[in-house]
């Protein structure tokens, strides 16, 4: 039977990436090995990282000072590193607080230097993003999340910073057009919208390095992975791969506009059925809603688990809501077909007329 992956990540990837990807892994290209056996310097594989940087720079139209960077640690490292690289101890920073992951990004950069939340949703258990407030000239940067996965509220419009803007764009990172130049930092984990776990795409503004008084061990220091290109150390070969394959893919079907149509369409098909269902309950404001993980609840909770096994069922796995939220979430990446969306409306069409 199909099964449909609506995981928020490691997620699914394009049906063809993954045949690319495991042909690679017995042979690269003809040239009688593995990738994964390869050396990391090996002009193969050179040519593997500079066609992903490739990609990255065309999509998201970079300035010629913005470096591009494969790191490990995923995004929770860069939570870290990026106030350790760029904010002095008495320095503040200004924090967008709309979800989980930005609390845990607020958390590490206390550790550093001053935190400064200009707004945050928390009250209202992350069901809206703040847009009214006040980023104050005097802070180092402006860190913002642009899709919060776990509640499902997206930025609709990026705001206007008067201080570097830094934008962790893990889970809908290349769903949408951006316009790269205008963000000092962006960075996120691969495993949700661009490719396997393992890998975290890093883009950053040269001119902001280097200015803090703290020593920085080698490896967590930016401008060590700059000058060395991402091979500082053995990266993860066969993640970046991966993500190259998806670039690839991604520019195939049209960029990041041919992105942008389906996921509005596939999400708008999904909303639309979550408001005219009367089983159904959106749980974000609706002008916040994500175009990438569509959350929502169950209005007779009995159900709950009913529904849950309704949709394994039919081949749509991985809808049970995060563990600190509950209710359901459908994560509706790039990769998801319009089928799988028509599948799961179907479910829940059906289960309503049953249960409703
Ligand atoms: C998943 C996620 C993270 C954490 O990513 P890791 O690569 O697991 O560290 C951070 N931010 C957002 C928005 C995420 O969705």
């Amino acid at each position: 039977m199909k099964k449909y992956n609506f995981y928020s990540g490691p997620a699914i990837l394009p049906q063809e990436v993954f045949e690319q990807a495991s042909k690679a892994v017995l042979e690269l290209d003809n040239i009688g090995m593995s990738l994964i056996e390869i050396s990391h310097r090996s002009k193969e594989f050179v040519s593997v990282l500079d066609e992903a940087k490739q990609h990255v720079k065309d999509l998201l139209q970079l300035d010629d000072d913005q470096q591009v960077l494969f790191m490990q640690g995923g995004a929770s490292l860069q939570f870290c590193i990026i106030p350790y690289n760029l904010l002095n101890e008495h320095e503040t920073a200004a924090y967008l607080e709309t979800g989980v992951w930005a609390k845990k990004a607020i958390k590490e950069a206390k550790l550093f230097g001053n935190v400064q939340v200009v707004a945050s949703s928390a009250d209202k258990n992350f069901n809206f993003i703040p847009k009214e407030y006040v980023v104050p000239g005097t802070a180092k940067y402006f860190h913002i999340t642009t899709n919060n996965t776990i509640y499902g509220s997206q930025l609709q419009e990026m705001p206007v910073s008067p201080v570097p803007l830094i934008a962790d764009m893990s889970s809908d990172i290349f769903s949408r057009p951006v316009t790269g130049s205008k963000f000092d930092m962006i960075y996120a984990g691969a495993q949700k919208n661009m490719g396997t776990a393992g890998v975290t795409l890093v883009v950053v503004r040269e001119s902001l390095l280097g200015k803090v008084k703290r020593q920085i061990p080698t490896i967590l220091d930016y401008r060590t992975h700059i000058k060395e290109g991402s091979l500082f150390n053995t990266p993860c070969t066969f993640a970046i791969y991966v993500s190259m394959l998806t670039l690839r893919w991604i520019k195939k079907m049209g960029g990041l506009e041919a992105m942008q149509k389906m996921n509005e369409e596939k999400a708008m098909k999904l909303y639309n059925e979550i408001d005219s269902n009367p089983l159904f309950t959106g749980v974000i404001a609706k002008e916040d809603r994500s175009r990438m993980n569509v959350t929502f609840t169950i209005n007779k909770p009995e159900f709950e688990d009913a529904f849950a096994n309704a949709a394994k069922d039919a081949g749509c796995v991985g809808i049970k809501g995060h563990r600190s939220v509950g209710g359901f979430r459908a994560s509706i990446y790039n990769a998801m077909p319009m089928e799988g969306i028509d599948v799961l409306v179907g479910v829940m069409r059906e289960f309503a007329v049953k249960n409703g």
